[in-house]
């Protein structure tokens, strides 16, 4: 098996929409990226690039491309998914936190974990997401910016686990 980790940071600002792990959140601020700046599925895509030795999103999405204004985080995640697979690999399982300090997440959690299920072709218990505040300290505590982590475990493709 193979283990990655991610992690990500984007800034909060005004007019912009909050997409956590492909959730559109209602709230006042937004996330500020070049795509559409989800950064659980970020930290989840460099995870999974990072326990394959594959680089990372920079790499393959590169922000100064025009192709990827505005993107899907969550259609790039299925591109690393064929990536990962075409280098023989399969995710066995994926665990990501969230740290941001407002709106409250759980409430969007069972969706997100949908959204990675339908995406990734894994089954939902397979799929773990978490949220927390920093207890009002620091960047996210400030509500200047959502930060994430993704850790992942990658397991060979079996016989038989063919193109499909
Ligand atoms: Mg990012």
């Amino acid at each position: 098996m193979r283990i990655g980790h991610g992690y990500d940071v984007h800034r909060l600002v005004p007019g912009r929409k909050l997409i956590l792990g492909g959730v559109d959140i209602p709230h006042h601020l937004g996330l500020l990226g070049h795509s559409d700046a989800d950064v659980v599925t970020h930290a989840l895509m460099d995870a999974l690039l990072g326990a394959a030795a594959l680089g990372d999103i920079g790499v393959h999405f590169p922000d100064q491309d025009p192709a990827y204004a505005g993107a899907s985080s969550l259609s790039l995640l299925g591109r690393v998914v064929e990536l990962l697979r075409q280098a023989g690999w399969q995710v066995g399982n994926i665990d990501l936190t969230i740290l941001a300090q407002q709106p409250k997440l759980r409430p969007h959690i069972p969706q997100m974990r949908q959204n990675y299920a339908r995406v990734m072709g894994l089954p939902v218990d397979c799929i773990s997401v978490k949220a927390t505040t920093e207890e009002g300290l620091g960047f996210t505590g400030r509500e200047q910016g959502i930060a994430a982590h993704g850790v992942v475990l990658l397991q060979p493709l079996g016989p038989g686990a063919g193109p499909g």
